[in-house]
């Protein structure tokens, strides 16, 4: 698999203004990625520090395996985000072709209510995420780190292919799909359960 530097960056720059816009990047939060090859592992990620809302597809950054730069990037002056290493964790352990982070509140508080794991049962919104409807989906949660050593350490220990999102306690999530398209229409399913199942825990089903 290769993908082209301008394509991705072109379509991270607009994915990012569209989530932005669903207020999923407030200030200079989250970053996405594109895999640009595997080997070695070559990711696009969004520069570090702008406001998501207005990037363009010059505003990426080509990292390693590790979250690092590498040498002859498109603009020298950008960095990116220390979040990086997770993104390219992500991108090895489950074959990703693009990594989505943002700091969605809906995803942020379900992981307060429920720190072992966010049940997701018995709705339709679940086909959006590869599942039956009737399925019962655990989204991990992870505590936060600044060390993206220990956060992809507690992202690989829970890993499930069948559930390509994991929520970091008190910070964000991370969704990932075979490209940005994808793994944007999962965030979009994963915010709608998280909301649904905040709102109607408690409630007693059939009871008036
Ligand atoms: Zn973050």
């Amino acid at each position: 698999m290769s993908v082209g530097l301008e394509q991705a960056g072109a379509a991270l720059a607009a994915e990012s203004a569209r989530m932005a816009g669903l207020g999923w990047m407030r200030g200079t939060s989250g970053n996405l990625s594109v895999t640009l090859q595997r080997e070695p592992l070559r990711l696009a990620v969004t520069a570090s520090g702008l406001d998501k809302g207005e990037l363009t597809g010059e505003d990426v950054v080509v990292v390693d395996s590790a979250g690092a730069a590498v040498p002859d990037q498109p603009d020298p002056g950008q960095r990116p985000s220390a979040e990086a290493g997770l993104h390219a964790r992500i991108a090895a352990v489950a074959g990703a072709g693009a990594v989505v982070h943002v700091h969605m509140l809906s995803a942020v508080v379900a992981g307060q209510r429920w720190p072992g794991g966010v049940v997701l049962r018995d709705l339709e919104m679940l086909k959006g995420l590869g599942r039956r409807d009737d399925d019962v989906m655990t989204v991990p949660v992870v505590p936060n780190s600044q060390d993206m050593g220990v956060l992809g350490d507690a992202f690989e220990a829970g890993f499930d292919a069948a559930t390509p999102a994991v929520i970091v306690a008190r910070h964000g999530l991370y969704v990932w799909g075979r490209d940005l398209v994808q793994a944007r229409h999962r965030t979009e399913c994963l915010d709608w359960l998280f909301q649904f199942t905040l709102a109607t825990n408690g409630f007693q089903e059939g009871v008036a």
